[in-house]
């Protein structure tokens, strides 16, 4: 596939936020957006000229949409896979390539991947029953975390293991299967994303700051205070994760920075990231532009950032402060048009450029 030219349509699978944001920036290079969600009513079919709403494996819906669209990606990593399979027997080119949403998807094939790079993880085994848990403990430590190995985001799915009495009846409690991951008892945590374009050229942001409250991302702030080598570590590790998959898009990986400047993996995601928000005021290119522009094979976009960065997440109730955020002088405010405040729900975020 050639360079995209504008007025075809971009295929969008999933109707979220960074769906919607992703629309956005495809609407301003000249794309149409075509939107496929399970969701009625989702936030980014309210901003795209087409939507699909079907089951994620609703082969002739799925099939209807293909053929509708020049180019699929995906907002969420947990597409199942026959989603993707369905989308590519219908002809679709689908970015980045899905085989990536496999590994992303499964918290043990993701660690396991990594280790197989030599990026460091946190120790880790897969838990299939309490048998495998206390197998688990003897080798890792008590000091530990219990996760889903799928669908698990935002913290949920997941049991803080503190003493081996703890981990009694944890394997039942969690309900499916799972992996344990030894504590990691970090300085800081960071995120790299990370762009490639068809060609292979690949760009990097600025490395994010991360503050997470009960398992979600609460605030993102630039410059990192992590050393130098962090980053260079960092985009090393992106690197070889674009690599090995001929990625072509945004990907994004999620780091703990220890005390002693060492930096152990703890997830990626083969798409834009809440982490990234900042720039789309922040930088010279957003990463949703940025995302856009690979899929649709254009050149990579400028990443510098203009300004130190504070990018703070409205959770749930947060957003009915909107009024207060609007008035702040220079505060960037997004609001995803969700219609419902749910606890824990990504309502919105604001962005403010420290000059
Ligand atoms: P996750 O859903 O795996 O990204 O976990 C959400 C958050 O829980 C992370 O951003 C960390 O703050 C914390 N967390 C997850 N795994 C670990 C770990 N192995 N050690 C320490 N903290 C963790």
């Amino acid at each position: 596939m050639s360079a995209l030219a504008p007025g075809s349509t971009v295929g969008i699978l999933g109707g979220g936020q960074l769906g919607r944001m992703l629309a956005v920036a495809a609407a301003q290079l000249g794309f149409d957006v075509a939107i496929y969600t399970d969701e009625e009513d989702s936030p980014a079919s309210r901003v795209s000229a087409r939507t699909i709403v079907g089951a994620y494996d609703d082969a002739a819906k799925l099939a209807d949409f293909a053929r509708g669209v020049e180019v699929v990606t995906t907002e969420f990593e947990n597409v199942p896979a026959a989603t993707a399979e369905a989308l590519i027997a219908a002809g679709a080119t689908v970015r980045p390539d899905p085989r990536v949403l496999a590994v992303a998807q499964d918290r043990f094939e993701e660690k396991s991947f990594f280790a197989a790079n030599g990026i460091a993880t946190p120790p880790f085994a897969k838990v299939d029953s309490q048998a495998d848990l206390d197998a688990a403990i003897a080798k890792i430590g008590a000091r530990a975390i219990l996760k889903t190995r799928r669908l698990g985001y935002d913290g949920r799915g997941q049991i803080r293991i503190n003493t081996a009495a703890n981990a009694e009846g944890a394997h039942a409690k969690l309900g499916a299967p799972g992996i344990l991951e030894g504590f990691c008892a970090f300085e800081r945590e960071v995120s790299i994303i990370a762009a490639r374009a068809v060609g292979g050229d690949i760009a990097f942001f600025d490395l994010n700051e991360n503050e997470h409250s009960g398992g979600i991302l609460s605030r993102t702030t630039l410059p990192s205070k992590a050393p130098a080598a962090v980053t260079e570590t960092a985009q090393a590790a992106a690197r070889k994760v674009l690599q090995a998959f001929d990625y072509v898009g945004v990907l994004t990986i999620e780091f703990f920075v220890m005390p002693d400047g060492g930096i152990i993996a703890n997830e990626m995601a083969p798409r834009v990231h809440n982490s990234g928000h900042w720039t789309i005021e922040g930088a010279l290119t957003s990463q949703f532009e940025q995302h856009i522009r690979c899929i649709a094979g254009w050149p990579l976009g400028l990443t510098t950032r203009i300004a130190d960065i504070e990018m703070i997440n409205l959770i749930g109730d947060d957003a009915n402060d909107w009024a207060k955020y609007a008035a702040e002088p220079g505060a960037h405010l997004h609001l995803y048009g969700k219609r419902e405040a749910r606890p824990g729900r990504k309502m919105g975020h604001v962005t403010r450029l420290i000059r």
